[in-house]
C-alpha cells in the first residue's frame, strides 16, 4: 500500500477520491499544516485517515463527541485498521491496555475527546509517542464565533507545543464563515496551512418545499411508501414530537421520538434503536442531530419551518452522508410562522431579535419562492451557484405546473402603494393588503382600522372580491420571497427596487402552484420486470436517480435489496456495530445493480475493501447467487 489510492482501494474500497480528498491527502503527507472546510458527507474521516495509515507513526484526533469517536473506530476496525478510542466511559485498565498499544507503534489511530489534554499524565504519556499528525475534527468548536464553542479545544495548541517534535496539525470542519476559518488557524496555532474549501453543495440531495393542508397525511402517505428506509421528522416542539410519533406508530410505522423532555434512558435508547436499524424513524426536535453519524439516512422531513436557514441546512444535511439520493422535505404551514415569531419573541431578549426576525424571513422566502431551492440555499451561504438551476429540486422540477399570476401581483402590489399614499407613508401587513383587496374586513379590530384611515375609499378596494384570502397570503409571501415586496420585522409590507420597474414593465411573473391538497408525486408504482431485481418507479429518490443519470436505475428496495440488508444487521448485530459500518446503503445498491458472483467483481464494488471482502465478501455473494436462483 504505497500511494494514498491504493490505500483508498484496499481499506476503503473507492476507486477514485472524491473532490479535494487528493490534494488534502498529499499535503498532510508532505508534513504541511491542512484546513479543510467540506461539507458534511464529502468525505473528510478518509482525508486524514489515509495519511495517518500511511505516516507510519500515531496520528492523534481530537473528536468532540463519544460517539462520533466510536463510529470511527469500528469503521475502521471494520477495515483492518487498529484504531482506538480513549474516553471518559472506559475503566483504567482498558485505558492503560490502549496506551501501551499505541505506544508499541500498533495504532495508527488514537481518538480522544479534547478533555483529556487537560490531564498533565496525558501530556506526559503524548511526548512518549511519535506522533505525526494532530487531526482536529469538527474544529469550529474551538473557535468563540462558532455555535459549538468547547473551551477545552483551547487546551489543544498548548498540548501541541508541548511536544518535543512538532507534529503536522490538520483540521477539519464542515462550517466555516472567513471569521471561523481565521480563528481556528489562529487558535490552534496551525503554521501556514493548506486551506481548502469546497463548496457547500451537496448534490445528492432533492431538495422540495410542500405546503400540505394536511401535513399528517403528507406524512402519512410518504413514510408507508418508503417504510423500511431510515428518516428523520423534525418538529418544532416537544409536543408536536409526541403527537407526530404517536400517529406514526399508530399506523404501523416503527417510530421512535426524541426531544429534550425526555430522560437520557428513553434518549439513548430510541437514539440507538434508530441508529442501529432497530426503528425506522426518528420523530425529533432539533435537541436530535448533534454528533449523529448514521450515513443511511434517506430523509429528513420538517414538520415545521425551521427559523433560519442555517437550522434548515444543517438538519436537512443529515440526510444522504453516504452520498446516495435522500429527500430534504419542508412542510410549510401558516402557522409556522407564528411559533418562530413566539419562540423568538419568548425567548430572546431585544437585542437578537432583529437578527432572528431577518433569518425567519429568509426562511420564509425559501418556503415560498418558485426559483431554484438548491440556490437559494448556496446563495445565502455566499456560495454562486455556477449551473444557474440544479434543474432537480422540486421547483426545477415543476416547471410545468407554475401559474401566470401578473394580473394579481399588480393588484397586490398597487393596493401596498395606495395604502401608503393614502395614509401618509404607513406600511401595513398582508391580512389588511388582503382584506382591502377584499373588500371585505374579517375582524372587527381591522374593520376599525380601515375605516379609521379610509382605506375602504382606496381604489384597489374590493379588486380581488373573488380570491380567498389564503391564496392572497399566498401570492405576497411569494412577491417577498422574490423580492418585488419586503416586510418588516412586524412582517408590514413595502417596496422594494424591483416594484417600480415591475408594475411599469409588466413583466409576466409565473408562480409555482402549491395547491390547497396537491398530492405528492411520488407514487411507488412498482413495474413487473423490475419488481424483482428492486426497481421502481416514479418515488421522489428515484426521479431524482432518473434525471442525473438519464436512465433507470435500483433504488434501495426490491427483494435483492432486502436481503442483503437482511445479511448486513446480522453481521452488525453480532458484531455490536451499527449497521452501516458494515457496509453502506450505497454499496449494497452497487451489489444489487452489479450482481457480483466473483472475488475480483465483489473487490471492483465501491465500499468493499480487501479487509470487508475476507469478512463478508463470500457471505454476500451467497445471497445474490442465491437470489438469482430463485
Ligand atoms: P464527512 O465527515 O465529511 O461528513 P465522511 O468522512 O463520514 O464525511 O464520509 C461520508 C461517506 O462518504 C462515507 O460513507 C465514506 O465512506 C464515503 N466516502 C469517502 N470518500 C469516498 C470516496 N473517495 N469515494 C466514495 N465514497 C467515499
Ligand atoms: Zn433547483
Amino acid at each position: 500500500m504505497h500511494t494514498p489510492r491504493a490505500v483508498l482501494k484496499n481499506v476503503f474500497g473507492y476507486d477514485s477520491f472524491r473532490r479535494g480528498q487528493e490534494e488534502i491527502i498529499n499535503e498532510m503527507l508532505s508534513g504541511r499544516d491542512v484546513l479543510g472546510v467540506m461539507p458534511t458527507g464529502a468525505g473528510k474521516s478518509v482525508c486524514y485517515q489515509i495519511p495517518a495509515i500511511m505516516s507510519g507513526g500515531v496520528s492523534i484526533v481530537i473528536s468532540p463527541l463519544i460517539s462520533l469517536m466510536k463510529d470511527q473506530v469500528d469503521a475502521l476496525r471494520s477495515s483492518g485498521i487498529n484504531a482506538a478510542a480513549i474516553n471518559s466511559a472506559m475503566d483504567w485498565d482498558d485505558v492503560r491496555s490502549v496506551l501501551w498499544s499505541a505506544r508499541a507503534g500498533k495504532t495508527p489511530l488514537l481518538y480522544i475527546a479534547p478533555e483529556r489534554l487537560d490531564g498533565e499524565g496525558f501530556r506526559e504519556f503524548l511526548s512518549s509517542l511519535n506522533v505525526n499528525i494532530v487531526v482536529v475534527d469538527e474544529a469550529h468548536c474551538v473557535s468563540q464565533w462558532g455555535h459549538d464553542f468547547r473551551p477545552s479545544y483551547l487546551a489543544i495548541a498548548p498540548a501541541i507545543g508541548s511536544l518535543s517534535r512538532r507534529p503536522a496539525v490538520a483540521a477539519f470542519t464542515a462550517t466555516a464563515t472567513e471569521e471561523v476559518k481565521a480563528d481556528i488557524i489562529r487558535q490552534l496555532a496551525m503554521d501556514s496551512p493548506f486551506v481548502l474549501t469546497t463548496g457547500f453543495d451537496r448534490e445528492n440531495l432533492f431538495f422540495q418545499v410542500e405546503h400540505p393542508d394536511d401535513k399528517m397525511s403528507f406524512l402519512l402517505d410518504y413514510t408507508q411508501k418508503f417504510p423500511d428506509m431510515p428518516g428523520i421528522v423534525y418538529c418544532s416542539t416537544r409536543k408536536k414530537t409526541e403527537s407526530v410519533c404517536r400517529e406514526l406508530v399508530a399506523c404501523g410505522i416503527k417510530a421512535v421520538r426524541y426531544h429534550a423532555g425526555l430522560d437520557d434512558a428513553e434518549k439513548l435508547k430510541n437514539q440507538e434503536d434508530f441508529i442501529y436499524d432497530r426503528a425506522t424513524v426518528m420523530v425529533a426536535t432539533n435537541a436530535f442531530g448533534m454528533g449523529i453519524d448514521k450515513s443511511n439516512v434517506r430523509y429528513v422531513i420538517h414538520y415545521n419551518m425551521p427559523g433560519s436557514i442555517e437550522n434548515y441546512y444543517q438538519e436537512a444535511g443529515r440526510a444522504g452522508r453516504d452520498g446516495s439520493p435522500a429527500d430534504c422535505i419542508l412542510l410549510y404551514g401558516a402557522e409556522d410562522k407564528s411559533t418562530i415569531t413566539y419562540l423568538i419573541m419568548q425567548g430572546e431578549d431585544k437585542s437578537t431579535r432583529e437578527t432572528s426576525f431577518r433569518k425567519m424571513r429568509q426562511m420564509l422566502d425559501y418556503c415560498h419562492t418558485s426559483g431554484c431551492l438548491r440556490r437559494r440555499i448556496l446563495n445565502y451561504f455566499g456560495e454562486p451557484f455556477q449551473r444557474g438551476e440544479c434543474g432537480e429540486c422540486g421547483n426545477c422540477r415543476s416547471v410545468t405546473e407554475r401559474r401566470d399570476i401578473t394580473i394579481e401581483a399588480q393588484k397586490i402590489m398597487s393596493c401596498v402603494y395606495r395604502a401608503a399614499e393614502k395614509t401618509g407613508g404607513k406600511k401595513y401587513g398582508p391580512h389588511v393588503i388582503a382584506d382591502i383587496l377584499r373588500g371585505h374586513c374579517s375582524n372587527a379590530s381591522r374593520k376599525e382600522q380601515v375605516t379609521r384611515f379610509g382605506l375602504d375609499a382606496i381604489s384597489t378596494w374590493g379588486i380581488m372580491k373573488d380570491t380567498a384570502a389564503r391564496d392572497i397570503a399566498y401570492i405576497i409571501n411569494f412577491l417577498a420571497a422574490e423580492g418585488y415586496l419586503v416586510s418588516d420585522e412586524f412582517g408590514a409590507l413595502s417596496f422594494t427596487e424591483r416594484s417600480f420597474p415591475f408594475l411599469k414593465n409588466k413583466t409576466r411573473l409565473l408562480m409555482r402552484r402549491h395547491e390547497s391538497g396537491q398530492k405528492p408525486k411520488h407514487e411507488r408504482v412498482p413495474d413487473k420486470t423490475d419488481a424483482k431485481r428492486g426497481f421502481f418507479s416514479g418515488g421522489v429518490i428515484d426521479t431524482l436517480l432518473k434525471t442525473v443519470s438519464g436512465k433507470k436505475r435500483a433504488v434501495f428496495s426490491g427483494e435483492l435489496f432486502e436481503a442483503l440488508r437482511k445479511l448486513r444487521w446480522e453481521f452488525a448485530a453480532s458484531e455490536g456495530v451499527p449497521p452501516y459500518v458494515v457496509f453502506s446503503d450505497k454499496t449494497l445498491q452497487a451489489m444489487c445493480d452489479a450482481l457480483p458472483s466473483d472475488e475480483y467483481e465483489m473487490l471492483s464494488v465501491p465500499g468493499v475493501g480487501r479487509v470487508k471482502f475476507e469478512k463478508y465478501g463470500h457471505k454476500f455473494m451467497e445471497a445474490i447467487r442465491e437470489w438469482r436462483e430463485r
